[in-house]
Formats: C-alpha cells, structure tokens, sequence
C-alpha cells in the first residue's frame, strides 16, 4: 500500500510539472522523455530496462496514439499528440512505457499485452485504470467524470464526478481480509484524471 502510494505521487508529481510547456518537440528520440523514461525504470528496479528504454516521436503514425517495441525496448509516440494536449501525451508515454515494464518484469514468461501484468504496470506508474485502447481521443468529449480511486488491495478502479469525501476503503477487500472493518490497506487512492 505504501509502496503502491509514494510511486503514484511520484508520477503525479513528474506530470505536473510537465505542464504548462507548450513548444513542439522535434522528432526523433526525445532525450528528455527518453530520461524520464530510464529514471522512472530505475525507480521500480528495473536496471537493465532503465538503461536501454528510448522514446521515439514517430510522424508516420496515424490513428495510433502510441506503440511500444518489444524486445528492442522502445516507445514510439504520434507526433499529433503534442496538438491535443500535455495530458494525452504523458498518459500515452506511461501506458507504453507499462508495456516495456510489463514485459521486463515477465521475462521469458509470455503475457497478453493488456494483461494483468500491464495493469499492475500501469498502477505502479500512476495511470491506474487505463484503458487498451491506443486510438487518438476524438476532440470532443461528453461529460467527464474527474475523480479515481483504485484499491491497491485488489486493483479495482472506479471514476466518480464528485470527490469522495473523508476516507474510504475497498470493502471487498476489508469483508475478505479484516471482517468488514475498514482496513488503512485497503484505502482507496485518489487520482484526478480530468
Ligand atoms: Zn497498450
Ligand atoms: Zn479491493
């Protein structure tokens, strides 16, 4: 739980300070993401992976939001992201990069590539919940809910429009492990997503 907690304030916290940037980035490998990439890898153990992880921005793709290349380790991103908005494109370089931590971590097991392993992936880099799919977001939206909440317990996510108030934990997980009473395991953590 801790754990789970300190690497998603972590990635929270490299994600806003992202903001705010507004220039485009040349193609190619970006060194910044590319760092980022490595440091991010370290931080979860994962040496090797930190040391040869790169992040492309390829203009060939199209409708494909993101892509990442396995065993060669790399992210490649749309270059239309960088349009849409800073939020896509960090979302969109952490669901790849769970795909090359995913893979790391298995090994020479096979795994599906949204599989649990890619979702426990997506949690430890502060992107619990993410989707599959790797489809450009249309430029509308309907009404968004703002608010997520993961249990680190079992992983199961929910959004919310409003702000859960006061704290409030899994009850699947605290009926199965602590007889119904809350269990601070099992808090949710609160993510705002829109
Ligand atoms: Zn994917
Ligand atoms: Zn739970």
């Amino acid at each position: 739980m801790e754990e789970a907690t300190l690497q998603l304030q972590l990635s929270f916290k490299g994600g806003e300070r992202q903001e705010g940037r507004k220039q485009l980035r040349p193609l190619g490998k970006d060194l910044e993401l590319t760092n980022r990439a490595g440091r991010i890898c370290l931080e979860l153990g994962l040496n090797s992976l930190a040391h040869k992880v790169a992040v492309r921005w390829n203009a060939r793709m199209r409708s494909t939001a993101g892509r990442a290349t396995w065993p060669d380790a790399v992210v490649e991103l749309n270059p239309a992201l960088q349009a849409i908005s800073q939020d896509e494109t960090e979302r969109t370089f952490l669901h790849e990069l769970a795909h090359l931590v995913a893979y790391e971590r298995a090994g020479r097991r096979r795994i599906k590539p949204h599989g649990p392993e890619w979702r426990r992936a997506c949690c430890d880099l502060g992107i619990p919940g993410e989707k599959a799919g790797h489809n450009l977001p249309l430029p509308t939206r309907t009404i968004r809910r703002k608010w997520r909440y993961f249990c680190p317990g079992c992983w199961a996510v929910f959004d919310r429009v409003r702000r859960m108030r006061g704290t409030s934990a899994c009850y699947t997980c605290c009926l199965k492990h602590n007889g119904g009473a809350y269990d601070e395991r099992f808090r949710f953590v609160e993510k705002r997503i829109s």
